[in-house]
C-alpha cells in the first residue's frame, strides 16, 4: 500500500531514501550502457552495450509525465553517469518544468576523486536532483573500487543530506570483504543464496548455478517485492500494486521482469496507468494471471521441452521468456536485455 500523501510531501518529511519504500518508484533507463558488468544485473547491462541514451526532449517529456505516478522519479540504467555533460543538461531543462528527478542511481565508479565528486553531485542539487542511490554487495563492489563507493556515499550525504543518500553507510573493511566475497565463487554461491537476485538477464544466465532446481510447480517464491504463496505475477502487473515502471531509450514501458508494457510513443504513461495492460499481449496476461506457469504453457504450445525442474520462479520465467522471444518480439525486448553480451 503507497503511502497517500503526495510524493513532495513524503520527500520533504521524511527523505529521498524512505520516501523510495513508501511512494515506490517510476524511472528514466537512460541507457543501458554501464561502466560495470555486474553478474546479477537483470538488463545484462555492460561498456559493450550500444552507446546509446534518451534525447534530451524525449527525456524531458518522459521525466515530466513520470512525476504525474506521484511516485519518487528517478533517473537509472546502466550507468547515467557515463553521459555526465548530457544527464546534467538534461536535470536542468526538466528543471525549467518542475521535473528534475527525484534522485539519480549510481553504482559510483564516476567518484575517481574528491574533487570530481563533490562537482558533480553539487551541479546535479543546482539543477533540482534532490539525492542519491548508491549500489553496494558483492557484485558491484567485485568491479568498483570500495574507495569510489565509500567517497561517493560520503560526498552525497554532505551535499544533499543523510536522509535523502538511499546507501548503506559502508566502511573501506566492510566495502572490501564484499569485494572480496564477489571474487570468491564459494563464498559468493553461499551469499547469493541467502540475498536471492532475480534470476533473469545476466543474473539468470550466471548466477542460476548457485541454486537448486525444483520443479515448476514448486516455484511460489516471493518476487522482489512479495507475493510469496503466489504462483501469479500480478502485483508487478497491476498500475495499482507494481513496485516500479521504467520508460527506456527507446520509449518502452516496462518494469524489472523486462516485459514491454507499450511504449510511450504510443500513448502516454498517464494513460497506460489508467488503462493497466491486460489485453496488449498473450506474454502480458500469462504472467499476471498465472505467473511464469502460464509462460510454460505458451512455450510449451509452441515446442519448447521443459526441464525436470528450475531454481526460482523468475529464473523459470527468464528460461520460457528467452525462449519465446522470436514469437513475441514485440513484448520480449529490447536487443540488449536479452542476448548476452559477445563477451560475457
Ligand atoms: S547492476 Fe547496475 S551497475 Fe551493475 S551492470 Fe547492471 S546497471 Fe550496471
Ligand atoms: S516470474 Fe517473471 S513476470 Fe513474475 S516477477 Fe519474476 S520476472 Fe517478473
Amino acid at each position: 500500500m503507497r503511502d497517500p500523501r503526495p510524493v513532495a510531501q513524503v520527500i520533504e518529511e521524511e527523505g529521498v531514501a524512505a520516501a523510495i519504500g513508501l511512494k515506490h518508484v517510476a524511472s528514466l533507463l537512460y541507457t543501458y550502457r554501464c561502466t560495470l558488468s555486474c553478474r546479477h544485473c537483470c538488463f545484462y547491462c555492460s561498456p559493450r552495450r550500444p552507446a546509446t541514451h534518451a534525447s534530451l526532449d524525449d527525456a524531458v517529456g518522459w521525466l515530466m509525465q513520470l512525476h504525474q505516478t506521484d511516485r519518487v522519479i528517478h533517473i537509472a540504467g546502466g550507468e547515467a553517469m557515463m553521459y555526465f555533460t548530457q544527464l546534467l543538461d538534461l536535470c536542468r531543462a526538466a528543471n525549467r518544468h518542475n521535473a528534475a528527478p527525484h534522485f539519480i542511481e549510481t553504482n559510483a565508479t564516476f567518484a575517481r576523486n574528491q574533487a570530481v565528486t563533490y562537482e558533480r553531485l553539487s551541479m546535479l542539487r543546482d539543477a533540482g536532483v534532490r539525492g542519491l542511490l548508491i549500489s553496494a554487495d558483492p557484485y558491484h563492489q567485485r568491479l568498483c573500487p570500495p574507495a569510489n563507493r565509500k567517497r561517493c556515499r560520503d560526498v552525497a550525504v554532505e551535499v544533499f543530506g543523510e536522509r535523502n543518500v538511499a546507501a548503506a553507510d559502508h566502511s573501506l573493511e566492510e566495502l572490501q570483504d564484499l569485494r572480496d566475497i564477489g571474487r570468491d565463487e564459494a563464498r559468493l554461491g553461499e551469499w547469493t543464496r541467502r540475498h536471492p537476485p532475480l534470476l533473469s538477464g545476466r543474473a539468470g544466465d550466471e548466477l542460476a548455478r548457485f541454486f537448486a532446481d525444483r520443479p515448476a510447480s514448486d516455484l511460489t517464491d516471493a518476487m522482489w517485492h512479495g507475493g510469496e504463496g503466489d504462483p501469479s505475477c500480478r502485483q508487478e502487473f497491476d498500475p495499482e500494486t507494481m513496485w516500479e515502471i521504467h520508460i527506456d531509450p527507446y520509449g518502452n514501458l516496462e518494469t524489472c521482469c523486462l516485459i514491454v508494457l507499450g511504449n510511450v510513443h504510443e500513448k502516454t504513461l498517464p494513460e497506460f496507468m489508467r488503462d493497466g495492460f491486460l489485453g496488449r499481449s498473450p506474454v502480458i496476461d500469462a504472467v499476471y494471471h498465472e505467473g511464469p506457469l502460464g509462460l510454460l504453457r505458451l512455450a510449451v504450445d509452441r515446442g519448447y521441452q521443459p526441464r525436470a525442474g528450475y531454481p526460482q520462479k523468475c529464473g523459470l520465467c527468464w528460461e520460457v521468456r528467452k525462449f519465446l522471444r522470436p514469437h513475441f518480439p514485440d513484448v520480449l525486448g529490447p536487443d540488449e536485455v536479452y542476448v548476452p553480451d559477445p563477451s560475457d
